[in-house]
């Protein structure tokens, strides 16, 4: 067994990050698995040196200890654009449209709402007519997933260990309707969804333990796990932790920050009495 922690540093880790890691981390060395940690840090207009080293420090302090090097995606756009030329070329378009020509796109005619998916609004297809880019043009300035070349009754699926209120099973077709022709590539770097696929495989995970409000998007690593070939992991979708009303801790939460309990002179175990984890690391 192999999970990850896989942090952005645009902010202090708050009590759900430190739930998120610890039960990655403590599910792990209990099977006599490994653990590894990942900085996220795609979007360099964000990340900040200050806060992906309070992840180092917090996470040590929590007791938690990570194998091998650290894989930062902000050194791997070369790779994340060699999938995109390569096994995904046939799967993407280039998308000319800025957020305003999307939601204009997406609320027309029906003159209703514009639907939205787990990546936000569905994209209405707007560009994905338009002459394909040849591979070694890729990645323009914006890709997204091109699905009719798809199965449209091809059906997926992905074991899910920890929220199974939901059947995690779809099919192309269903995609196509519920998310849709989701962004790959940013201008200068590597969307979310795309990354996240190329590292849990390049980093071997075979448990994702993350939390439940990515339950929905597990469905585009999925199928993005079936155009490159891997094979999917198992998925563990946890439980949120929240504030005293009961909104998911964000990084606005600076009251909830590791860093600010460490300030008050909490100790680990507190933090993990305070996200309802057993005391004792196995
Ligand atoms: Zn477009």
């Amino acid at each position: 067994m192999r999970t990850r922690f896989a942090p952005s540093p645009t902010g202090p880790l708050h009590l759900g990050h430190a739930y998120s890691a610890l039960l990655a981390h403590d599910t792990a060395r209990a099977q006599g698995g490994s653990f590894v940690l990942r900085i996220e840090d795609l979007d360099q207009s964000r990340a900040r040196p200050e806060w992906e080293q309070l992840i180092y420090d917090d996470l040590a302090w929590l007791g938690i200890t990570w194998d091998g090097p650290v894989l930062r995606q902000s050194e791997r756009t070369d790779i994340y654009a060699t999938a995109l030329r390569g096994p995904l070329c046939d799967h993407v378009f280039a998308c000319h449209c800025n957020r305003r020509d999307v939601m204009a796109a997406a609320a027309a005619p029906q003159d209703g709402e514009p639907a939205f998916g787990p990546d936000g609004i569905i994209y209405p297809g707007t560009c994905a007519g338009l002459p394909a880019v040849a591979p070694s043009d890729i990645p323009t300035q914006n890709m997204r997933l091109r699905l009719d070349r798809l199965n449209p009754d091809l059906r997926l699926s992905f074991h899910e260990t920890c929220f199974t209120d939901h059947t995690p099973e779809f099919s192309v077709s269903e995609f196509q309707r519920d998310i849709g022709s989701v962004v790959l590539w940013r201008q200068h770097y590597a969307a979310y969804h795309l990354a996240c696929v190329i590292d849990d495989y390049a980093q071997g995970i075979t448990h994702i333990i993350r939390g439940a409000d990515l339950f929905e998007s597990t469905q585009i690593h999925v199928l993005l796990q079936h155009l490159l070939g891997y094979d999917t992991p198992t998925y563990c979708h946890h439980r949120l932790i929240t504030d005293e009303t009961g909104k998911r801790l964000a990084k606005r939460h600076d009251a909830k920050s590791i860093q600010a309990f460490r300030a008050q002179g909490a100790t680990p175990a507190d933090i993990r009495h305070m996200v309802g984890l057993p005391r004792i690391s196995t």
